[in-house]
């Protein structure tokens, strides 16, 4: 039988939405709690855009020391053989990819400006791929943007030629989120059925149905014979109404009413990290959980209505699908009311001291502490906000990887 697995994509389709970004710790962490919450993968960054350059080898290295494992680390480039050769000159270490083309005919002519036919797009696909295996790389998805507005006939055709070029997953992306639950089911099924590969779902919420169209396609792939892995991002942040959020979806695989008598998780997802995870990602995004969002907003198991109220303390089952706990929330937090010391990117040593102090950080002398400071003002001066516990303890644990990921060299200029 087949099984579900999770690739999210906040680090990537997350960050290349308007108005928002994460420093390269913050997607650090990011990775750290994916990967202690069983997501099978984390697309991670673009490879080719110079300023991850050194946050990608920073996060390889976490993978090779074992601290990153085993969740997976993907870049996502563009199908373009250029692209691929820039890829391993940067990043030499990245071995899993996914490759993206547009395949719709829309944006064929609307972005080539009728200067490429189908044919060019797998061509194209085809050149990248090959170029990708040439550097060695492990594992290949191949994307098809807009794969919702393009024929289907042409989408099995293209993800049949990827198969032959040794592609282990085929990507169809909701770019514009225009499916629904029933198209997307046909569509991955069909896909399943006549390309044989696994199926990826990449929903956006346009029309408010990332999270069902998600499952639905899932349930397409499995029906087709074919291993299903759901696109999300923590919180649903992405491009304009965003993706299928991470824990709405796992919710909704695990606890809608009889998906999970047949269709499974491939790795367990521990839900416990969930609130971890999404108030980390709504602090480092500076977007608000909504009151209302599944699982980790303040709403999701507040009752105040005097029917709903007496039902759920006699028994919680009567109104709640799942409780709390299995959210990892209940436990209470601790908010300074009155002086709070941060950090800051103009911090000083005492200060600093006094905060690890309080996280029971002890270190060896006077320089390390000094050291330890240090790579916490410049991680300060990308965040442009105090940094939380978690971030404050990693630099202490892996300060020559956090030196690393900090680091942007911008390119020398030709032109002055
Ligand atoms: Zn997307």
């Amino acid at each position: 039988m087949a099984n579900i697995y999770f690739i999210d994509v906040t680090n990537r389709d997350g960050v290349q939405t308007a108005n928002l970004g994460l420093s390269k710790l913050e997607k650090t962490m990011i990775n750290m709690y994916l990967n202690e919450m069983g997501v099978f993968q984390s697309e991670f960054g673009f490879p080719t855009t110079r300023h991850e350059s050194f946050y990608l080898q920073a996060n390889l290295e976490l993978a090779e020391m074992g601290v990153l494992k085993p969740i997976r680390l993907g870049g996502w480039i563009r199908a373009v053989v250029a692209d691929v050769e820039k890829t391993f000159k940067l990043v030499p270490n990245i071995k899993h990819l996914n490759i993206s083309i547009s395949t719709s005919d829309q944006m064929i002519q609307g972005k080539f400006q009728d200067d490429k036919s189908r044919e060019d797009v797998v061509s194209m696909m085809v050149d990248a791929v090959e170029a990708a295996r040439a550097h060695g790389a492990q594992s290949i998805g191949v994307n098809a943007e807009d794969a919702s507005r393009t024929e289907i006939g042409f989408l099995v055709r293209f993800g049949s030629v990827a198969k032959e070029h040794g592609v282990d997953r085929f990507r169809y992306c909701d770019t514009l989120g225009y499916d629904n639950a029933f198209t997307i089911y046909e569509s991955a099924k069909t896909l399943a059925e006549d390309v044989g590969i696994p199926i990826e779902l990449h929903c956006h919420g346009d029309l408010g149905m990332a999270v069902a169209n998600s499952i639905a396609g899932a349930k397409g792939a499995i029906d087709g014979g074919q291993d299903a892995y759901i696109n999300t991002t923590v919180n649903g942040i992405g491009e304009r109404a965003g993706n299928a959020d991470l824990v709405a979806t796992v919710l909704a695989v695990t606890k809608s009413k009889g998906f999970a008598d047949k269709y499974q998780l491939g790795k367990p997802i521990d839900l416990t990290k969930a609130w971890e995870v999404s108030k980390f990602a709504s602090y480092a995004f500076e977007v608000p959980i909504p009151m209302n969002q599944p699982g980790v907003g303040a709403n999701a198991f507040a009752h105040s209505s005097g029917i709903h109220a007496d039902g759920v303390l006699k028994d919680p089952e009567n109104y709640e699908l799942y409780s709390f706990n299995d959210l990892g929330r209940g436990e209470p937090e601790l908010v300074e009311t009155g002086r709070e010391i941060c950090s800051g990117e103009y911090s000083g040593i005492s200060g600093f001291s006094h905060i690890m102090g309080q996280m029971e950080v002890s270190f060896g002398d006077a320089r390390q502490a000094e050291e330890i400071l240090e790579l916490a003002r410049y991680a300060n001066v990308e965040a442009q906000k105090p940094l939380v516990e978690d971030e404050l303890l990693f630099i202490a644990k892996y300060p020559k990887i956090v030196r690393k990921l900090l680091t942007l060299i911008p390119p020398e200029l030709t032109h002055s």
